[in-house]
């Protein structure tokens, strides 16, 4: 029964009913720190108090080292035994993939269920509207696909979810309402449309594919919208300090340039001398450029802009893009305007995400989410400091025919000035002890 219920129906339950033990299921939720907090389930401690005598286990898949000293606190256990297993999947592979628009995502989702023609998948959307666009363009594809989120009625859930489960639809395209209690071993990938809310909410949703131990694949696409998103549901959200650092840590994840497995083991308390060799920086470690001339570029925009832009008219006037905005605003008669018309407009959102991470601007979320230039930022744009980019590389977009690009990607190299760009191959380093 859900703890809603529990609360309401105790009273009958300790006359009437003879219980030999309490579980209780997905325990996180009892932590604010936990990443899915249900209030009513703070007051499971009274199961303590009314059944003294009877044995409590809870359980749980994802809980950090916080969420597990609240549960025992919250539910009023003494002393209790603590069992930790293993966090390791090592059966799952890792992969992220940054900056991808819609059309090169579906090509790359296309792919992962070519390789899985028949088996099952389950596709994670940040919101309801992306779930049904997404199954739309599948279904049109020839995909036996269903959709889950908790717009539909109950009905209809259980018989999308019945479908799935019992293989009569291969793929689920779903918001994150989907999942809790399901257990189904085949799935054979799961795939992150946006990136997630925290590192336990993407670490749970993985853990729904590969339980019968074979393997499978995980893809995680992430680009700045999807961050602008979940950062202004962070805003509204009640806990937001602890929201905003989770959403941090999840970021993090996102763009490290270290084997992802460590991070994730990491992040639950358990340390591994080794990378794993099954994530995408392990199989192909990030590369790096003298890039100080290119943010030069971006960070004189936006201050010749008055600060008064955002990601998308940074690059537009990086490009020397004449859109309706810049003309209305008279941004083509700024010095930088077509400064970097040789790095294709994805990459320049690419290059400033990068920016943001390594703090040279900052996000104004009070003033339209204009970019602001930080004292790091403008170290670099005076020329006090250099810096250093990672290349991007998609090794997926390849252009049939277009030898050239796929020259250039094969050397990890993108723009056509890269070749100019002096390379440097960085081994795997140990997120804790930086040593290789
Ligand atoms: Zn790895």
């Amino acid at each position: 029964m859900s703890p809603e219920r529990l609360l309401t129906e105790i009273s009958w339950m300790s006359q009437c009913l003879k219980v030999s033990l309490f579980a209780v299921d997905e325990a996180h939720c009892i932590s604010q720190c936990g990443h899915d907090f249900r209030p009513e389930y703070t007051q499971l401690g009274i199961l303590h108090d009314e059944f003294p005598e009877i044995p409590i286990i809870a359980l749980t898949a994802t809980a950090d080292k916080i969420t597990k000293a609240d549960i025992v606190e919250r539910l009023n256990l003494h002393d209790p035994q603590i069992f930790v297993g293993s966090f390791d999947r090592p059966n799952l592979s890792l992969d992220v993939r940054r900056g991808y628009s819609a059309k090169d995502k579906l090509r790359i989702i296309m792919n992962v269920i070519e390789r899985h023609r028949h088996e099952s998948g389950v596709i994670y959307c940040l919101v309801r509207k992306t779930t049904e666009k997404l199954a739309q363009k599948l279904r049109a594809n020839g995909i036996s696909v269903g959709v889950y989120h908790a717009g539909m009625s109950m009905d209809e859930r259980n018989k999308v979810q019945e479908e799935f489960v019992n293989d009569r639809i291969d793929v689920i395209v779903v918001t994150i309402a989907f999942g809790m209690g399901i257990d189904k071993s085949n799935v054979r990938f799961v795939i992150h449309y946006n990136l997630p809310k925290s590192i336990e909410s993407f670490y749970q949703e993985i853990g729904r594919g590969g339980r019968d131990g074979l393997p499978t694949e995980t893809l995680l696409f992430y680009n700045i919208q999807d961050l602008i998103t979940l950062r202004s549901f962070v805003e509204e959200s009640g806990q937001k300090e602890i929201n905003l650092e989770k959403l941090k840590r999840m970021q993090e994840y996102a763009e490290a340039q270290v084997c992802r497995r460590r991070i994730l083991l990491n992040y639950f308390g358990e340390t591994t001398e080794h990378n794993c060799g099954n994530c995408d920086v392990c199989i192909s470690p990030p590369m790096l450029f003298e890039g100080t001339e290119l943010v030069q570029k971006a960070l004189s925009a936006i201050m010749r802009t008055k600060e008064q832009i955002g990601f998308t008219l940074t690059a537009e006037i990086l490009r020397g893009t004449y859109s309706n905005e810049i003309v209305a605003k008279g941004y083509q008669s700024v010095k930088t305007f077509g400064a970097g018309r040789d790095v294709p407009f994805r990459d320049w959102q690419d290059y400033l995400l990068q920016m943001l991470q390594m703090g040279f601007i900052e996000i104004a979320y009070g003033e339209d989410r204009h970019l602001k230039v930080t004292e790091l930022g403008k170290d670099v744009l005076y020329g006090r400091k250099r810096v250093e980019l990672a290349v991007i590389e998609r090794k997926d977009l390849r252009v049939k025919g277009d030898k050239k690009r796929q020259k250039n990607e094969n050397t990890g190299l993108f723009a056509a000035n890269d070749k100019k760009r002096k390379i440097k191959r960085y081994s795997s380093v140990c997120v804790n002890c930086a040593s290789k």
